[in-house]
Order: C-alpha cells, then sequence, then structure tokens
C-alpha cells in the first residue's frame, strides 16, 4: 500500500484525500517540484527545495518549512514506500478556503502533499534519442515559477503525445522557450544554446547540472535564446529535466536532426551526468 504525505501525515493512498475547495484544486493555487532518487540518495535535492521556496515567495506563499525540513520529509517518504529509485512529487497548495480568487484573510495553512514512484531510468530513449514535435508557447509570463497551473503545458504535451513525439518544444513567435515538462538546447558549432533563464522559462536544476558539466570539460554554454529554424539546424539537440536527464533529441517535426544519430557532445554530456548522480547526491 502506497503511503501518501498529507500534511506532515502519511496515510494510505486510499484515504489521501484533498478537500473540494482547497485552493490548489480551485485555482491551481500552488506550487510544486520533482525530485530523483537514484540508489536511495537524493539527487540536487537541496537545489530543488531552494527552488521550492523561491516559487512559493513568488506567488506569496509562506511555507513554514526550511530547506532541510522538506529535505528530511521526503526522505522519509521515500523510506516509507521502500523507493531507492525513482522520484517524489511534492507540492504546495495555498490551503483550504471558501472560493474567492484574492488571498485568504487571515492566511490559512498551506496544504503539503507528496508521492514517491519507483522507476527505472530510461536507458532505451537515453540511448537512441526521442522525437519531438514544435508548437506555439501560449502559457502565461511567469513561467520561471513552478506553478500548479500548467494547463498550457499540457495542452502542449497532448499535443505532442497525439503526434508520437515525446515532447513538444516551445516558441513565442519563433523564439524556442522550453518543452512543456523540460528545458531546450540546440548545439552549433561546439556551443551549447540553452534560452537564459528570464520569466519565459523553468529553470531547471538539470540544467544548471548541464551548465557544471560544460564547465568541467571546458563546453561553451551560451544563455542565449535561439530561432526555430536555428533548433531544426542545429548539429545536436536535446532536452533535460529532472526524469529525462540529458535526452538527446533526433527528430523535430518529423525531419532527422543533422543524420539523425545522437551527437557527441550530448553523448559527452551524458557522461558528465552520470558523474553527478554520483557525486551530488544527498544521502
Ligand atoms: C520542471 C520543469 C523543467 C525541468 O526542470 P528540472 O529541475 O530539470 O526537472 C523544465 N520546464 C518546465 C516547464 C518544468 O516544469
Amino acid at each position: 500500500m502506497n503511503k501518501i504525505l498529507i500534511n506532515g501525515k502519511f496515510v494510505d493512498e486510499h484515504e489521501a484525500t484533498v478537500a473540494y475547495n482547497d485552493r490548489g484544486y480551485n485555482f491551481g493555487d500552488g506550487i510544486y517540484e520533482y525530485i530523483r532518487i537514484y540508489d536511495g540518495k537524493l539527487f540536487t535535492a537541496r537545489e530543488h527545495f531552494e527552488r521550492m521556496l523561491r516559487s512559493a515567495s513568488e506567488i506569496g506563499l509562506d511555507l513554514n518549512d526550511s530547506v532541510d525540513d522538506l529535505i528530511s520529509l521526503v526522505r522519509e517518504l521515500a523510506e516509507i514506500n521502500h523507493v531507492s529509485n525513482g522520484g517524489i512529487y511534492i507540492q504546495a497548495t495555498r490551503g483550504i478556503s471558501p472560493r474567492n480568487h484574492a488571498f485568504p484573510t487571515p492566511p490559512v495553512e498551506p496544504v503539503i502533499t507528496g508521492f514517491a514512484t519507483a522507476y527505472q531510468r530510461p536507458f532505451k530513449e537515453l540511448n537512441e534519442g526521442v522525437s519531438v514535435v514544435t508548437t506555439e508557447d501560449i502559457r502565461w509570463l511567469r513561467c520561471d515559477i513552478k506553478s500548479l497551473n500548467l494547463l498550457g503545458n499540457v495542452l502542449a504535451k497532448e499535443y505532442a503525445t497525439k503526434y508520437n513525439a515525446v515532447e513538444a518544444i516551445q516558441h513565442r513567435e519563433g523564439i524556442v522557450t522550453e518543452g512543456a515538462s523540460s528545458n531546450a538546447y540546440a548545439i552549433k558549432d561546439g556551443i551549447v544554446y540553452s534560452h537564459p533563464t528570464n520569466h519565459l522559462i523553468l529553470n531547471g536544476i538539470t540544467r544548471q547540472v548541464i551548465k557544471w558539466i560544460c564547465e568541467d570539460e571546458n563546453i561553451i554554454f551560451k544563455d542565449e535564446a535561439f530561432t526555430v529554424d536555428f533548433l531544426k539546424d542545429a548539429d545536436e539537440v536535446f532536452i533535460s529535466s529532472t526524469s529525462a536527464e540529458v535526452m538527446p533529441v533526433v527528430k523535430i517535426d518529423g525531419e532527422d536532426v543533422n543524420d539523425g544519430n545522437v551527437g557527441a557532445i550530448t553523448r559527452q554530456l551524458q557522461k558528465g551526468f552520470e558523474r553527478y548522480i554520483d557525486s551530488h547526491s544527498v544521502s
């Protein structure tokens, strides 16, 4: 039986229900994180929870928990569920209150829920690469907040699924922003390009790890926006996220990227990522 985290308690899955007037349910009024566990260790958990506290603060949500509190909470969640390889989802909403757009006054207690899922790394896709499609970015202008409001992302991902692709790379008037649930990169003449981390993209922790790997390996990383045409004409393309890691893209809108094979720099970044898994986990 899965144990679900609800406000500091671990409850059986069938008893894990939330209120009809939780603001997360009514308005998507909350934020979340998704953290990877490799061999029983939380990967870059500190970075994830620092981002979670930032997301909360950007929407005026006061969480009573510190980064260390949150780390011990999800560690316990993983242990109780015997998940040593998999992921942890955790979210916080502004709480339960009669439906009214403005914040409750006085504030109510946030509702924190989470669950742990066991799964293996996507080795086949990491090795062979995946297909993506491109689509217009219709999301709001605070994509830097990991918000529960994901309708734009949901519609983009559904579009990708309909066209047998694993991800939709979004663009605003031809400028690539990011995937529905991943960051996007183009490599041209040995340089890795990715949209600057402003209000138009989510600042991925995996993106940060990739920047560290580039520093280690003397690969030039540019926080620089590029067009859909540049993406399609790139030497190599990949996406990144906590679950997808460094995921090669070999087809965009049905056309091969370069010769359709996974490129050398993408492979180098994947190797570098393995080293970070070994060295950067929080036990
Ligand atoms: C979570 C997320 C990412 C990836 O972030 P990671 O911290 O690397 O998992 C990228 N884009 C969006 C829209 C996301 O929600």
